[in-house]
């Protein structure tokens, strides 16, 4: 088994849910510390890491609307919960001695970092995880998408998606024994099939920018580690051969 990483510098996207533990709603200070830990695993392999983090388990634009919010807005409340869960991870990564430095895509002065692509490299560069919040800053977007844009601008080598399973399956498999888990897709594939791994868009822009994007399960212990090594198990999307 090797020790190697195979990739220099990822981003880890995680929605709000995969914070939600087995609660319903919010975030369980428990699974944060444990995501914190497998970032900090993966940062001592050599890896530069950077985040962007969902708000799904606080509040989402799409819910907002159903309720009669405008879009906009809700959008804007969905951005400002992933600041939240930004922090929380901040806060976990720092109580195990990672240095981390949240940003977000609005500035909001008194309480993170605004996006500043070259100042969020050298944060890496000096060993520092980013945690990338408020998804792209902008309403009708989705944090898939901002997750892809902050993967290309940061010249990432894989866009790691941590999920509820072990990766792409062919139908949902906790309701269908039979769904079967790809190895591989390609990103086409993945369009035209309209397996729902992340949004279109988040997936074109990976393509554009021959992005492979790694799916796997953040519930099991060590698994981020692994996958940077080949290890473990996975779905790999990347450009078709
Ligand atoms: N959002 C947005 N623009 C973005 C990213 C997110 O407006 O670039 C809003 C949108 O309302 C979304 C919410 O923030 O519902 C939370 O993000 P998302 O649903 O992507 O979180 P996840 O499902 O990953 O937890």
């Amino acid at each position: 088994m090797s020790d190697e990483a195979r990739y220099k510098r990822v981003l880890l996207k995680l929605s709000g849910e995969a914070l939600m533990g087995d609660k319903e709603y919010g975030i369980d200070p428990d699974m944060v510390t444990r995501v914190a830990g497998e970032i900090k695993t993966v940062r001592e392999m050599g890896v530069q890491v950077c985040l962007v983090v969902g708000g799904g388990n606080i509040f989402r634009g799409m819910t907002g609307v159903a309720r009669g919010f405008d879009r906009t807005s809700s959008d804007h409340m969905g951005m400002l919960a992933t600041v939240m869960n930004a922090l929380a991870i901040q806060n976990a990564l720092e109580n195990i001695d990672v240095d981390t430095r949240v940003q977000s895509a609005f500035p909001i002065a008194s309480v993170c970092e605004p996006y500043i692509r070259r100042r969020a490299i050298r944060h890496m560069e000096k060993g520092r995880v980013v945690v990338f919040a408020a998804g792209t800053g902008n309403p009708f977007f989705t944090t898939d998408t901002a997750a892809a844009l902050r993967a290309a601008e940061m010249n990432c080598d894989a866009l790691l998606k941590g999920t509820q399973v072990n990766g792409v399956y062919t139908a949902d498999p906790k309701k269908d024994p039979t769904a079967k888990r790809y190895q591989q897709l390609g990103y086409r594939e993945v369009l035209t099939k309209d397996l729902k791994v992340m949004d279109a868009s988040a997936i074109a822009l990976a393509r554009e920018n021959n992005i492979p994007i790694l799916v796997f399960s953040i519930h099991e212990p060590g698994e981020f580690a692994r996958v940077l090594k080949d290890e473990g198990q996975f779905t790999k999307i990347c450009q078709e051969e």
